[in-house]
């Protein structure tokens, strides 16, 4: 399995929508077939076409805030004495993490449409917070389906969502979570799909909504390239990219600029509670493939074959797949792959916001844990970047309850 040069990684799979033979796909019932080849067809005409591509750059810089910063921090530098260590802060993006992107790409595409309607799909809730904030802004109406458990334990989510405008549709099947989130959004999309747009909220699902993800969230590596260059004259030769990966969108917004380069690619994943085997690791932890939201990916399993539970103190990270664009980079050893656990995530946490300026929520913490493991054994020639990719006020509560205190 081979990564190829010069082509777009979105864009290396073959008839049947596969990465590397075996990952991802268009495992979708006969009733979803015409909307998602509208969809696609459209995306792929979209993406060309340099009107849409001007209001995109319009709306990534006027309404998202791009560029968002890139930052040396000194004193975490200083404290473990090794590599430099950098943060590209994406948290302070509109809305504070990653997921605005795709949800104002998707809403642009809805209009595009000449769709009034767009769903979505949200577990903790962020996914959904974002794309009812980016309905409101460009006047589509807005349904949110999120599981009944979820509902109950992401009350301020719920109420934002409802305070920008949105529906929130509770989900009672199966575990009452994202998984069935997911599946039911599509259901209600395939009856609905004259007036109505759907969007994911990360690198997963049938393939045309991991292209429409990944393509968004490319924004943080095409501006985190110049930042580089103008930092350092060019790229550094000895170079990491630390992304925390839930569904993996902006682990591939982080790298995709850089996929032709000798930038070392890392994603880390949620290793759970210490003590616990449960996970939501299904790269490390060396989980099987299996279909999951119509796509082909390693999968968090039990033995039976059924999607398993899974456990992070991160909600965002709390997913029992992983985009196949990451299952692809694994196998064919572009990216590698590790986990952080829920207390070192939070050591991470703990140590970042008390020595900088910045204040990563749980999910980002997984990956300054990765860097806090690695910079002492490297050189001061060495860099390391982390993607800062959420803000920890999201956190406060599970912080203030872990670590006795909340301060940012
Ligand atoms: C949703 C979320 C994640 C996980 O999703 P990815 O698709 O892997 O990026 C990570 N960090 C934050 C802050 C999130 O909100």
């Amino acid at each position: 399995m081979k990564i190829k040069k010069g082509i777009s990684l979105i864009d290396q799979h073959d008839k049947n929508f596969l990465y590397g033979g075996k990952f991802g796909g268009n495992f979708i019932p006969e009733t979803l077939k015409k909307p998602i080849d509208d969809l696609t067809k459209l995306f792929a005409k979209l993406r060309k076409d340099k009107k849409f591509l001007k209001e995109r750059d319009y709306y990534f810089k006027n309404y998202v805030g791009a560029p968002t910063p890139f930052i040396k921090l000194e004193n975490l530098t200083r404290h473990l004495g090794g590599a430099q260590i950098y943060a590209k802060v994406v948290s302070e993006a509109n809305g504070g993490a990653h997921k605005i992107y795709n949800a104002t790409v998707h809403c642009l595409i809805a209009k595009k449409a000449g769709k009034k309607y767009i769903v979505g799909d949200t577990g903790a809730g962020y996914a959904g917070k974002m794309l009812s904030m980016a309905a409101k802004k460009f006047g589509l109406k807005c349904k949110i389906f999120m599981g009944a458990k979820d509902i109950k334990r992401q009350r301020p989510n719920v109420e934002a969502m409802r305070k920008n405008g949105a529906t929130i549709v509770p989900v009672t099947s199966g575990s009452q979570t994202l998984v069935d989130a997911v599946s039911e959004c599509m259901r209600y999309w395939v009856s609905n799909c004259e007036h109505v747009h759907n969007c994911i909220g990360s690198t997963v699902g049938p393939n045309i909504f991991i292209k429409i993800c990944a393509w968004s969230t490319a924004q943080i590596s095409r501006e985190l390239i110049l930042q580089i260059k103008e930092e350092f004259g060019r790229i550094p030769k000895k170079m990491k990219l630390l992304n925390c990966v839930g569904g993996g969108s902006s682990a591939m917004g982080f790298w995709n600029e850089f996929m032709d380069t000798d930038a070392e690619l890392v994603g880390i994943e949620a290793g759970g509670p210490k003590n616990s085997k449960l996970h939501a690791a299904p790269l490390t932890n060396g989980s099987k493939i299996g279909i999951l939201h119509g796509a082909a990916q390693y999968v968090v399993q039990d033995k039976e074959g059924q999607i398993g539970s899974t456990e992070s103190i991160s909600a965002g990270l709390d997913y029992p797949g992983i985009s196949p664009l990451h299952c692809f980079l694994k196998d064919a050893k572009r990216a590698r792959y590790t986990s952080a656990s829920d207390e070192e995530a939070l050591k991470a946490y703990r140590l970042v916001s008390k020595l900088e300026n910045i204040s990563p929520s749980l999910e980002p913490s997984h990956a300054f844990s990765e860097a806090i493991r690695l910079a002492p054994k490297l050189k001061s020639s060495d860099v390391i970047i982390v993607n800062s990719c959420g803000d920890s006020l999201k956190d406060k509560d599970i912080i203030k309850k872990r670590l006795g205190s909340y301060v940012r």
